[in-house]
């Protein structure tokens, strides 16, 4: 049985219910326990529960420290190509939207890997749109030996594949594996995701399982938040952790908490969620999972990241870029632009600008450069570890969003 059939009986509503009913002495109770169920996690994001959140998050770091030590690892993002053959509503890189587009090359990827080496990351997640002409396996698989001998951490975020394409990539190095559901509301995501393979929901929530029967050891869900209601995705992504937790159990699980952000074609978030009801749920994921890894990228601004580290985060990005080649330019005579998934031929004069990059899949919002995330993860009085994972020393926990 995959976690689809589990996904399908979840009592979605009920637990929803148990969301917004609950009572101040249920909450009270839900704090102190231990091993906590679904149901639990449902009183833990309620609406009442939102009233208690500083014994909340005084529990939530408790735990973290307890499980993680005094501790934040710290990765960043590779981007390797924006060409998608999808239409997320939500995403810069998608099919329709008229951007610059490259996909750097096995060198060129080293290229950047070396930059971000420069900067001390020994964890780097490789992220690419979904193109098979111009992300293949056989193009994943070279930028994974480009790197591996340098990099100790290598993770990727790419389209879904069979498990069988996917090996060749372990055999290369790849460790982790991460893939955001991005909603887990049917009717949405079939209004978010027009065109492409994207389009089957229950192929892309089976993908970590395909992963683990790989050799993936490291795991990453998530949702996209801003398309649904916030609680019916975190119950969503609880459900998900724990049957991957039961289910693939010699692999570490992460849950990252993206909020949607600006990018190309302009997307409106369907849905608001808070900074408070963030630091909720961050806490509330930490009382449900001690032992799961919880990702928070540059997505948000630098004043809730710092806030937010001490609490249960225990690996952030930095410095991140969102385009191929952000990091040293590489790429750069390549780019080409596109409409609707057609090459376009631009005037001489749009192609002037000395500046023209690929296109960025979303705005980043703490633009810190990493010594300065790492200087403030000091002053907290934490060690920030650049490399992912020490093998001995702790769970480790892989994935993002940038
Ligand atoms: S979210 Fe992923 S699949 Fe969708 S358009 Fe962006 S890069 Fe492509």
């Amino acid at each position: 049985m995959s976690f689809v059939a589990d996904f399908e009986s979840l009592p979605i509503s009920d637990l929803l219910d148990v969301a917004t009913t609950t009572s101040r002495e249920l909450v009270q109770d839900t704090l102190l326990k231990t091993d906590l169920t679904l149901t639990d996690f449902a009183v833990l994001i309620s609406p009442m529960a939102a009233g208690s959140l500083e014994p909340l998050c005084r529990r939530s770091q408790q735990l973290t420290q307890q499980r993680f030590g005094k501790v934040i690892r710290l990765f960043a993002p590779l981007y390797l190509s924006n060409e998608c053959i999808n239409n997320c509503q939500y995403c810069g890189f998608s099919r329709d939207n008229p951007i610059f587009r490259v996909t750097l090359s096995a060198e060129e990827v080293k290229r950047e890997g070396r930059a971000l080496l420069s900067q001390g990351f020994r964890n780097i997640l490789l992220v690419s749109g979904e193109h098979p002409k111009f992300v293949s396996n056989g193009y994943l698989r070279e930028c994974v030996e480009a790197l591996h001998e340098e990099v100790p951490g290598l993770s990727l975020e790419v389209g879904p594949m069979e498990t069988t394409d996917y090996e060749p990539l372990v055999e290369a190095g790849a460790e982790g594996l991460v893939v955001y559901q991005e909603t887990y509301d049917r009717e949405i995501y079939a209004r978010m995701h027009t065109a492409g393979p994207k389009r089957n929901f229950d192929w892309r929530m089976e993908t970590p399982e395909r992963a683990y029967a790989a050799g993936f050891r490291r795991l990453g869900i998530g949702a996209l938040y801003g398309l649904s209601d916030w609680r019916l995705e975190a119950l969503s992504v609880a459900a998900h952790a724990r049957y991957l937790l039961r289910n693939c159990w010699k692999a570490q699980v992460s849950v990252s908490l993206p909020r949607l952000r600006p990018c190309a074609g302009e997307f409106e978030p369907l849905t608001h969620m808070t900074d408070r009801e963030l630091v909720q749920l961050v806490c509330a994921f930490r009382l449900m999972f001690p032992d799961v890894g919880l990702v928070l990228s540059t997505r948000e601004p630098a004043r809730l990241r710092d806030g937010l580290m001490p609490l249960g985060i225990t690996l952030l990005s930095a410095g991140s870029h969102t385009e191929p080649g952000g990091y040293t330019g590489a790429g750069k005579s390549k780019l080409h632009h596109t409409k609707r998934g057609h090459i376009v031929e631009l005037g001489a004069s749009e192609w002037a600008s000395p500046d023209l990059n690929a296109t960025r899949q979303f705005d980043i919002a703490d633009s810190r450069s990493p010594e300065e995330v790492a200087r403030h993860i000091r002053r907290l009085g934490y060690e920030p570890v650049w490399k992912d994972w020490d093998a001995a020393l702790s769970p480790c926990e892989m994935s993002t969003n940038a």
